[in-house]
Formats: structure tokens, sequence, C-alpha cells
């Protein structure tokens, strides 16, 4: 558990972020483990401890949920995103294509798109944690 600003509690030169964090949504909701979280977290982190060098008051982070993304499996997703959700082929297509276009630089892009064709087109999953009965 962390305080508002994700420092630990007793540690403020600590702080927590992403799955390690437990952060409490405005209705009492544990956030999910999810990049999103993380990666606002990050974001508020980093401008906190520019914060603490220009001896600023820190500011306590709030998550903008920007909509839900999972993959569950093969060509099986969920999304949320403005408003509507998808699920299934369509949900994971755009999982896909969301990530890869969230990564930085071309070759990453086309390195990662190779490898999850690959991947896909050849069955050389590294780890399926849930599978057809
Ligand atoms: C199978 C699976 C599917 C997921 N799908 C989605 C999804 O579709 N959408 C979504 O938003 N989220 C998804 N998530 C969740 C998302 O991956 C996590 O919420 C996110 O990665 C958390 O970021 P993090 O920085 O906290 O941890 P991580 O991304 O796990 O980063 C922690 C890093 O620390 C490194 N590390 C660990 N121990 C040490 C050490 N002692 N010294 C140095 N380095 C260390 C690890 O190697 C790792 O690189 C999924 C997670 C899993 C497992």
């Amino acid at each position: 558990m962390t305080e508002s600003t994700l420092q630990l509690p007793g540690h403020p030169e600590v702080f927590v972020i992403g799955d390690m964090a437990y952060v409490e949504d405005g209705n009492g909701h544990p956030l999910p483990m999810l990049s999103t979280v993380a990666l606002q977290q990050a974001d508020s982190v980093a401008e906190n401890i520019r914060r603490i060098l220009a001896s600023e008051v820190l500011r306590p982070f709030h998550y903008k949920d920007p909509g839900l993304l999972a993959t569950v499996g093969r060509n099986a997703a969920v999304a949320r995103i403005w408003g509507l959700s998808f699920s299934g082929f369509i949900a994971w297509l755009i999982w896909v294509f969301l990530h890869i276009y969230r990564l930085i630089g071309f070759r990453n892009r086309i390195v990662v798109l190779i490898n999850w064709a690959w991947d896909y087109f050849f069955y050389d999953t590294q780890v399926r944690l849930i599978t057809k009965e």
C-alpha cells in the first residue's frame, strides 16, 4: 500500500509503481494490474521527483481511465475504448495494433510485429495461461 503520492508509508524516499503498488480509485476499489496504470504512475513519480528536487509540494496520483485492453488467449481479447465495448477477434486485433503502435521506434515495431506473426502462425507461444478445456 502506498501514500497518495505513491511513496511508501514511513519511507518517503521510496516510490512504488506498477504491479507492485496497491492504490485504490475514488470508489475504494484497487487499481488493476495493467500497463496503463503503471505508465501513468511512472509519469506521476517522475514529476514528483522533479518537484522534490525543486523543493515543491508533491502531487497525489490520480488515474485517468483511458479504457481497457487485455488479451485472454489466441484471437481473444476484451476492449473498452471511448465507451464502446468489444470482445473476441475484433478486440484482439485492436489489442495487437494498438500495442505495436505504442512501441517506441520503427525498428521495435517491426521486430515485435515479426515476432508476434511468427508466434501466431507457428503456434510458438511461450506461455499460455488460459487454454481451452
Ligand atoms: C500474461 C500477461 C498479459 C497481460 N496483458 C495485459 C494487457 O493486455 N493489457 C495491459 O494493460 N496489461 C497487461 N498485463 C499487465 C502488464 O503487463 C503489467 O501490469 C505491467 O507490465 C506492469 O508493469 P511493471 O513495470 O509494474 O512491471 P513489469 O512490466 O513486470 O516490469 C518489472 C521489471 O523489473 C524487472 N525485475 C524484476 N526483478 C528485478 C530485480 N531484482 N532487479 C532488476 N530488475 C528486476 C523485470 O525483469 C521486469 O522487466 C499483462 C500481464 C501478463 C502477465
